[in-house]
């Protein structure tokens, strides 16, 4: 039996993605280093589609129709290697390897140049939604040369979500763009998360909600602009009741938030590339602060605001403005990450649509939302956006948001309620739009300490005080 696409690695996430391809009609040959995953898939799906279950690499490699599409779903890293190590002398000139793990877009870009050297296809593709997606639908970012896509392409597209009929899959770009918007992705979900989270605890220490009114609070939103899965989820959490104790469950959770390093890859990734991603940033290091107990066990009790809240004609109102908030800080994330995608593709010669990925990013993946369909509308508008906050349908939202949203970063400063999402959004928005910056202050700073030079708003060159002397001359460097 010939199969059409082969699976190798067979752990949750290769498992659900090569029963969605045997679901959607395509045979699918599987292996997996260790044989009882293969034999047991094969086994328990068999009523889904046609499974070609092989014992051996060679086996696998034989089974496949060609070019050969070979989906590795394996750890990122040495094991993708050893992977990719292990079928590349059983291939032949134009097979295609894909890479379904989360791997590093530089190492997408070391094995897509190794494999191109020995006439294979090497595509990066991300995916994302977890085990539920891999099954149901996924986001598909796949890399990698066009001409593999060509191959490829139809049966990314049947077996990825869909979102008013069009697929949440699309060619990305060459060797490790694909990855690359993957990992931002992963970005951009750390800050919208940890941005829900503040609004969540301006509610809940600001004006003194409960979680399950706060729950409500979301699932209202939800029915707006907010409209995402991510605050779907998150109003099902705050409803949550525990079982063992009957509290709420969000007060017996310990309150660290863990990260797999996605979120650092975009962060460094953005500091190489001199992108402000300040929203991914500040949600990174708040995952940071909150799981370094040393730090925290040492500061309780310092000096600070504790147990204030709003009342009355405070109070009033507040919910609204911490809505409009989360909503201005939200825009401010997006439009840095596709500044960070704009960045990547510009350093990596990538022609990326970021129209098109803010459109499959609207299915099957974790950031899912009603609002990609305005990231989409404003680069059509205009496809050479410096930032999405000069589109006029985002500049009004933040015009008629941010008297709001000022209101509740200044109350969370005087509440003493940690917001560096919400803060360094608001931070970021002002210092992009300031007429003059104290960046000349730093110039000046530099100058005098290390004679670095600045330049001048009234003539051309780059100068040097003499700092040290008394008549402290300026003279051209
Ligand atoms: P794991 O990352 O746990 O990987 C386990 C699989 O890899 C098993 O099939 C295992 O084989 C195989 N494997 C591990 N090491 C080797 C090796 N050295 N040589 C050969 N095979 C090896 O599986 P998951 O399904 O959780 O994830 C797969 C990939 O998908 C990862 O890269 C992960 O980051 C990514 N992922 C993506 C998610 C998403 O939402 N997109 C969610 C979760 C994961 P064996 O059975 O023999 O041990």
């Amino acid at each position: 039996q010939t199969a059409e696409i082969g699976v190798s690695g067979l752990a949750t996430m290769g498992r659900n993605l090569a029963r969605n391809l045997a679901r959607h009609g395509h045979a699918v040959a599987l292996h997996n280093r260790t044989e009882k995953r293969t034999r047991d898939l094969a086994e328990n799906f068999a009523d889904e589609g046609t499974f070609v279950p092989a014992s051996s690499a060679e086996e696998f490699v034989q089974s496949l129709e060609r070019p050969r599409r070979i989906i590795l779903m394996v750890p990122a890293g040495k094991a993708t290697d050893a992977v990719i190590d292990e079928f590349t002398p059983l291939l032949e000139q134009g097979d295609v390897i894909i890479d379904a793990g989360n791997a590093h877009y530089a190492d997408t870009r070391r094995r897509e140049a190794a494999l191109r050297d020995q006439g294979l296809n090497f595509v990066g593709m991300g995916v994302s939604g977890g085990e539920e997606g891999a099954l149901n639908g996924p986001s598909i970012m796949p890399g990698g040369p066009a001409e593999a896509y060509d191959s490829l392409g139809p049966l990314l597209e049947d077996i990825s979500a869909k979102v008013d009929g069009e697929p949440c899959c699309t060619h990305i770009g060459e060797d490790g763009a694909g990855h690359f918007v993957k990992m931002v992705h992963n970005g951009i979900e750390y800050a919208d998360m940890q941005l829900i989270a503040e609004a969540y605890d301006l509610l809940r220490q600001g004006l003194g909600m409960d979680p399950a009114s706060i729950a409500d609070t979301f699932t209202t939103w939800n029915q707006g602009r907010l409209d995402s899965y991510l605050i779907e989820i998150t109003s099902q959490v705050l409803a949550h009741t525990d079982a063992s104790s009957g509290k709420p469950f969000v007060d017996v959770v310990a309150d660290e938030a863990e990260q797999k390093g996605t979120g650092r890859w975009t962060v460094q990734a953005a500091l190489d590339l001199g992108v402000p991603v300040t929203g991914i940033a500040e949600a990174t290091f708040a995952r940071s602060l909150s799981g370094n107990r040393t730090l925290r066990d040492a500061a309780r009790g310092l000096p600070g605001v504790s147990g204030a809240r709003l009342e009355g004609a405070a109070a009033e109102g507040f919910a609204d403005d911490i809505e409009q908030a989360l909503y201005a800080s939200k825009i401010v994330a997006y439009a840095q990450g596709f500044n960070e995608i704009q960045a990547g593709a510009e350093e990596y010669g990538w022609s990326i649509d970021l129209g098109k990925v803010a459109s499959i990013w609207r299915g099957g993946c974790i950031i899912r939302a009603k609002f990609l369909n305005e990231i989409t509308a404003a680069y059509s508008r205009e496809p050479n956006l410096t930032t999405l906050l000069t589109d006029t349908s985002f500049a009004d939202a933040i015009g008629g948001a941010q008297d709001s949203w000022r209101r509740v970063v200044a109350s969370a400063a005087q509440l003493g309620i940690p917001t560096p999402g919400f803060s360094s959004a608001l931070a970021y928005y002002d210092g992009i739009r300031a007429d003059r910056l104290p960046a000349a202050l730093v110039q000046g700073q530099r100058d005098f300490f290390g004679a670095h030079s600045y330049r001048r708003v009234d003539r051309e060159g780059t100068f040097h005080t003499a700092w040290a002397t008394d008549d402290r001359a300026e003279s051209e460097a």
